[in-house]
């Protein structure tokens, strides 16, 4: 690092703690010193946004409100109360980490970045965010947010998410700390990049940093950094097979690893588009044994869009003479599903499937 980049990087927390004293927003998390809450806001806040975060913030924490309370709890109860947060690899890792908090750490959330770091899912951020804004400690934060400041405070041109670019970002990160107050000074990047200085028109009329900032000062806040290349979309479709059997439904829990791992749903096959009754009906023969004939209409054709996959599903319906026993599969009825955890996109489908349920039990009703 350069004399000029110390210069820089050593006066920011002078101008940045007093704007985040005076402009922090009240959020749940920020009125508790309790490092498990701390670190339970830290691992939900990755990729997802402070407003949706929120309500799922206190919902886990009433029904989870110590480490040792979650370690305790079942995956499929941790997994059904993330459902919907996305990324469901988070949720797990939390489990686990909460028992190796228990079973390694006398039950205590270690302070120091280096033990954090050895708990499932614990990386580098979220190490240093605990490490900080729980205990004090100086250590420094690198999220999207704050990688966008340091790249247009230093006018970093290069991609910031490229190795070498990554490492100086720390780097900045590390030589901007202050004495004291490190989690507040880490909170306030992450707060200035979240609402000030954001992606597209910062506010840098506003901005505390402006008079130091090389991006301000070049007139280059638009290309600093560069736009990132957007990976392309792809699309899929995902048949769905609800199987019956006297009145109880078919459900089995996904393998743990990829996407919604653990979670639960009605039976799904990738297929090509065109061809989703075919493989509806091959899946609907392997999970009951026996030939069965589906819906011949989808009773749900609906659209999800994930970061990186656009998926239809498609559903179809078929009665089973018998309820055949399933490895990770539960025979359920449709009311009685609340202690499972779901995507997203597969309540939708069953809110699909109730609805074609009703409708069909109506038209009975009224024939
Ligand atoms: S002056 Fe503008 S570009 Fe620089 S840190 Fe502030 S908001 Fe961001």
């Amino acid at each position: 690092m350069n004399a000029a980049d110390q210069m820089i990087a050593r006066g920011i927390a002078r101008r940045l703690l007093p704007w985040f004293r005076r402009h922090r927003r009240d959020l749940p998390w920020r009125r508790t010193t309790d490092p498990y809450a701390i670190w339970i806001s830290e691992a939900m806040l990755q990729q997802t946004q402070v407003a949706t975060v929120i309500p799922y913030y206190e919902r886990f924490m009433g029904r989870f409100p110590t480490v040792q309370a979650l370690a305790a709890a079942g995956l499929d109860d941790v997994l059904r109360m993330w459902s919907g947060l996305g990324y469901y690899a988070r949720g797990r890792n939390l489990h686990a980490a909460a028992k190796a908090v228990v079973d390694n750490f006398g039950g205590e959330l270690p302070s120091d970045v280096a033990s954090l770091r050895t708990l499932p899912g614990v990386g580098a951020y979220t190490a240093g965010a605990v490490a900080s804004i729980a205990f004090g400690k100086r250590a420094a934060v690198v999220d999207g947010n704050v990688a966008r400041v340091i790249a247009r405070l230093f006018a970093i041109r290069e991609d910031v998410r490229e190795p070498g670019t990554r490492r100086r970002i720390w780097e900045l990160a590390e030589a901007m700390l202050p004495s004291r107050a490190c989690g507040d000074f880490n909170q306030a990047l992450m707060e200035l990049g979240a609402t000030v200085c954001t992606p597209s028109g910062p506010a840098c009329l506003v901005c505390p940093l402006r008079n130091g900032c090389r991006a301000n000062l070049l007139g280059a806040t638009d290309v600093i950094p560069p736009a990132a290349v957007r990976a392309a979309v792809r699309a899929e479709v995902h048949v769905v097979v609800a199987m019956e059997c006297g009145g109880l439904w078919l459900f089995v829990r996904r393998p743990e690893d990829g996407l919604w791992g653990g979670l639960w749903e009605l039976p799904s096959a990738l297929a090509e588009p065109g061809n989703e009754r075919t493989i509806a009906g091959q899946l609907a023969r392997r999970l009951s044994g026996a030939a069965v004939s589906i819906s011949p209409n989808a009773f749900v054709r609906l659209e999800q869009q994930l970061t990186h996959r656009r998926i239809t599903f498609v559903g179809f319906t078929c009665r089973s003479k018998s309820r055949r026993k399933i490895e990770n599969g539960q025979w359920r009825s449709l009311n009685k599903v609340d202690d499972l955890g779901f995507s997203r996109a597969m309540r939708r489908v069953l809110d699909g499937l109730r609805a074609a349920v009703e409708g069909k039990r109506a038209r009975v009703a009224s024939a």
